[in-house]
């Protein structure tokens, strides 16, 4: 599966915000961002240069794209299927990007990134209603149980981030369960549900021209 292997803060540095990539040291006095806070390259220090709508609704689409570290390919497939529901285009891609399993456990708290998420459900760390489940796209549903498996309760990675998961932004769709490692899914969020500082209609725009 391809993915992304640059320096992840770069992309933080080029969409002019955190996207908090990389768990814990996104807020220690470490982030690259904190540090240098420009865009990365040569022109990175000009903040003159004008941006066209069309450059605001390409870096919305980016910035969406590397927070949930989905491919280009990938994420147009995510806007066509929003396209292609009932309801507003935009809150549709949105919560199709919340429901991937790789969110979900991140937003659980049992990892502290995304990325971090992703390569654990890879590796066959969780299971879904009692099956293990290794796709990180995996689309969770409403009633839907996420466990952390026995045989992988006592990795580092995973209780360092039980030790957090009380600072955790607590979402109404989301229970988590610390004590049996499971999550569980109580509904599909609906956008004011979902923390994240997207601003959609650009993407549609972007993409329905
Ligand atoms: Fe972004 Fe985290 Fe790197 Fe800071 S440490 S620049 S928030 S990925």
């Amino acid at each position: 599966m391809a993915r992304y292997r640059d320096a992840q803060c770069r992309l933080c540095r080029r969409e002019g915000e955190k996207l908090f990539l990389k768990g814990d040291r996104c807020v220690t006095d470490k982030c690259a961002f904190e540090r240098r806070g420009y865009a990365p390259g040569q022109h990175g220090h000009d903040s003159r240069r004008k941006i066209s709508d069309y450059g605001l609704q390409l870096r919305e689409k980016q910035k969406a794209r590397r927070m949930y570290g989905i491919l280009e390919r990938q994420f147009r497939n995510y806007y066509e299927k929003a396209a292609r529901q009932t309801g507003i285009t935009g809150e549709n891609l949105l919560m199709l990007l919340e429901s991937r399993l790789d969110n979900v456990i991140y937003r659980l708290g049992f990892a502290p990134s995304r990325n971090t998420a992703r390569q654990l459900v890879r590796h066959r760390h969780f299971t879904v209603n009692e099956r293990v489940v290794d796709i990180p796209s995996y689309q969770v549903k409403s009633g839907d149980v996420v466990r952390v498996r026995d045989k992988s309760q006592k990795l580092a990675v995973i209780q360092t981030a039980l030790k957090r998961i009380d600072r955790r932004t607590e979402l109404p769709w989301l229970q988590v369960d610390k004590t049996k490692m499971t999550g569980q899914i109580l509904a599909v969020p609906s956008r004011d549900e979902i923390p994240t500082p997207i601003q959609e209609h650009l993407i549609v725009g972007l993409y329905s021209k």
